[in-house]
């Protein structure tokens, strides 16, 4: 039997058990999925051990101390800066990042982008600037306030009332604005001007109409809410946990389906 886990605080809402434990069943594989309430960082390592876990998705807020806590650490984690997936191997934790391949496979249909704008500068930003700048994607940065600024040297980055730009292939939403409000992530008009001139939209946040994701309707925009990134960013991890690579698909479904149970 194979053991696994989900590891965060908070972590009772974490939706990785379910759909995990329902792939795991699709396939007929000995083992179990469970979530770990963690408190402390510094007990990271330790605990994933004492629980004898073979895999673990690391959730808020110790994707930093995931990536810190490997022995081997893949290109994405590293550049990103943390790891959301940790597999043990004979003693040794290996750290991914599944969040990036998970957001790149959910825009796959988004075609011909030469330039992205990320609204929000947090975790989940670092994550997709990196896995748009891997394809080529030019990246602006667009935030409140400028702390988190500090994370992303490696992109250009604005202040929402200093941006100079308005034309961009995409439009991310990485912020938690909309998740439990009614907030846009910025000013009105200033979406709007960006929103005109915009082929495409994604908003992270996923099983909700956000009030992002209800003005890029109003302009009609393709855009997609972020389960698709969500499901991806399980298959890939359950990809690297069992050592599989024909059954992206089935895995696909399977998870979905468990959100619906
Ligand atoms: P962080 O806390 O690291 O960053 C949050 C960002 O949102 C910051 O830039 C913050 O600005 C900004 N923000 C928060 N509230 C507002 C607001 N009311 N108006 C404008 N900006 C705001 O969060 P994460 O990056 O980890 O997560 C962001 C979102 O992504 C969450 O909603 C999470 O659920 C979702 N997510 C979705 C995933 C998926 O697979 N679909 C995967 C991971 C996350 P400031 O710096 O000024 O505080």
């Amino acid at each position: 039997m194979k053991f696994l886990a989900v590891i965060g605080d908070p972590i009772k809402h974490s939706r990785s058990p379910r759909i995990h434990n329902n792939a795991i069943k699709t396939l007929n594989l000995k083992a179990i999925y469970s979530r770990y309430h963690l408190k402390d960082a510094k007990l990271l390592k330790e605990k994933i051990f004492k629980l004898g876990l073979i895999g673990a998705n690391i959730t808020l807020p110790f994707k930093e101390e995931a990536l810190k806590i490997a022995d081997f650490k893949d290109e994405f984690a590293l550049n990103i800066g943390s790891a959301n997936t940790l597999c043990v191997k004979e003693n040794k934790i290996y750290a991914y990042n599944t969040d990036a391949f998970g957001f790149l496979e959910a825009i796959k249909e988004f075609k011909e982008l030469k330039k992205a704008l990320i609204l929000g500068a947090g975790g989940t930003a670092l994550a997709i600037a990196y896995a748009l700048k891997s394809k080529g994607i030019e990246v602006l940065i667009a935030n409140r306030s400028e702390k988190r600024f500090l994370d992303f040297k490696a992109y250009k980055t604005s202040l929402y009332e200093n941006l100079n730009e308005f034309k961009f292939d995409i439009v991310i939403n990485s912020t938690s604005a909309g998740l439990s409000d009614e907030n846009l992530p910025c000013e009105e008009n200033l979406l709007r001007k960006i929103l005109s001139n915009s082929k495409y939209a994604f908003e992270v946040i996923y099983g909700k109409q956000t009030p992002f994701l209800r003005l890029c309707k109003e302009f009609k925009l393709p855009c997609k809410d972020g389960l698709d990134m969500l499901l991806w960013q399980g298959v890939f991890a359950f990809e690297l946990f069992f050592d599989i690579k024909d059954k992206r698909q089935v895995i696909k479904n399977s998870m979905q389906a468990a959100l619906k149970l």
